[in-house]
């Protein structure tokens, strides 16, 4: 989410909460050393005091994620499904996305699932972390067996299984008590579908009341987001007393997931994508998109990259304003592979840490999750979180898990707004080059602005 802005001198939010992180951390490890885990005065701050205002924030976060995530699908499904209008352009954007984003998906799944950063624990410290953050899981766990069970006598096609954990019959009770995540994203998604196949002047209502509801959600965002810093120092702090420096260790095998996957991703997916599907050397390619790769890695923001990506896009690589206008103005908010790998990883991540059985089903609903969280993703710094709590707490694990990656949350968000941002043109150029335009032959460092 983007931060709310502030008079110059003042210190950015993301500074403030990395500050918070470092205090609880600090503060945490220090109890932690002269007190001794399991000390009584400890558990009881932590269970009294800054467990449970730590909490506040978080639901907070969880009030306003449901309409933020829905409106953003929904509004994001809708422009991209301009497809009818668009035609061949569309349906080729639409499947590049789909499936380069799968793709993204799916290698932080197997650097997450094979380096395993939230089992590089202690066995005393995993059991106590599932039991203080997994027990939902075990009831949906409970649940889930119980449905088995229940399957054993009357057997069920694995695709009527398929079906009924993704459409909702009721899109409305799917979001009563705990959220049926994937019914709910299915319905955005068939609403969005819908609304762009519909005519515009029917649409706008619609969509107009969804985009407000966006903004007001954002808005409410950037608020709660004012109390992150404190926030996170509350939550750091009880979860580094209670269970001890561990959990930094498999911080840093965490983030080393997420940059790996984002540089496997950003330069052998890309360079590949471009060198077969765009006819450009990938050296020359990543050569001409390195001022649009740094805009995005500083502002954190593919809306706010959109410009520089625009120019380019066109100036650098040739792809005509035609195509440009509709890809890399889409992509922005459709388009985030770093995004979705991120967010498989992370979620994945946290499971891990909170002991969560993440059996294949469930590994291939957060890639499903994922997939749609790239679509879903506002371009502004940090959009990714509040989709990541959603998605924790739809799978049974307690979203306070989160603090423990906040902090270090700006460095990947400019790591993977930076792969967003770079696949936007790689986007472009495939659906250029598709469409026989000729790439590269163009006046390089003309100083036309576009957009
Ligand atoms: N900051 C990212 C972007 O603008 C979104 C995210 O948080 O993943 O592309």
């Amino acid at each position: 989410m983007s931060e709310p802005k502030e008079p110059r001198k003042k210190r950015p939010l993301h500074t403030k909460i990395l500050l918070g992180l470092a205090a609880g951390v600090l503060a945490g490890i220090a109890v932690n050393v002269l007190l001794g885990p399991g000390d009584h005065r400890l558990e009881w701050t932590v269970a009294n005091i800054t467990s449970p205002l730590g909490n506040i924030w978080l639901r907070l976060l969880l009030m306003v994620v449901m309409p933020l995530v829905f409106s953003a699908l929904v509004t994001g499904v809708a422009g991209m499904g301009d497809v009818r209008k668009l035609g061949r352009v569309g349906v080729k954007t639409l499947a590049y996305t789909v499936c380069i984003s799968a793709i993204s998906v799916v290698i932080g799944l197997a650097l997450v699932n094979l380096v395993k950063p939230g089992e590089r624990i202690s066995p005393e410290t995993a059991q106590a972390l599932e039991a203080e953050y997994g027990r939902s899981a075990d009831e949906r766990v409970g649940a889930t067996t119980a449905a088995l069970e229940q399957r054993k006598e009357k057997p069920v096609a694995l695709i009527t299984e398929v079906v009924s954990q993704l459409v909702p019959e009721n899109p409305v009770s799917a979001m009563v008590g705990t959220p049926n995540l994937l019914h709910i994203m299915f319905f955005a998604l068939v609403l969005g579908i819908a609304a762009a196949m519909v005519p515009a002047e029917t649409a706008a209502p619609f969509l107009g009341f969804f985009t407000a509801l966006y903004e007001i959600s954002v808005r409410i965002i950037h608020w709660i987001m004012r109390l992150a810093p404190v926030a996170v120092a509350l939550l750091v702090f009880s979860s580094i007393a209670s269970f001890g420096m561990d959990l930094l260790t498999a911080l840093l095998w965490y983030i080393a997931v997420v940059l790996g996957g984002l540089l496997i991703h950003g330069v052998l997916v890309y360079g590949a994508s471009v060198k077969f599907l765009s006819g450009i050397p990938p050296l020359e390619f990543f050569s001409r998109v390195k001022t649009t790769a740094i805009t995005a890695f500083s502002t954190s923001s593919s809306n706010a990259t959109l410009p520089t990506a625009l120019r380019e896009s066109r100036e650098k690589l040739g792809v005509p304003s035609e195509i440009n206008s509709f890809v890399l103005t889409i992509g922005a908010t459709a388009n985030q592979n770093g995004t979705a790998l991120y967010e498989g990883v992370t979620i994945i991540f946290l499971a891990q840490l909170a002991g969560v059985d993440l059996a294949l089903a469930t590994q291939l609903t957060v890639a499903y999750l994922a997939i749609l969280g790239g679509i879903g993703t506002a371009g502004v710094p940090g959009g990714s979180i509040p989709y990541v709590i959603v998605v924790l707490a739809s799978l049974g694990v307690d979203p306070a898990l989160i603090a423990i990656i906040l902090g270090v949350d700006r460095i990947l968000d400019m790591c993977r707004t930076a792969v967003n941002v770079v696949g936007d043109i790689t986007a472009a150029t495939f659906v250029a080059k598709s469409e026989g335009y000729a790439l590269l032959k163009t006046g390089i460092g003309t100083d036309e602005t576009e957009g």
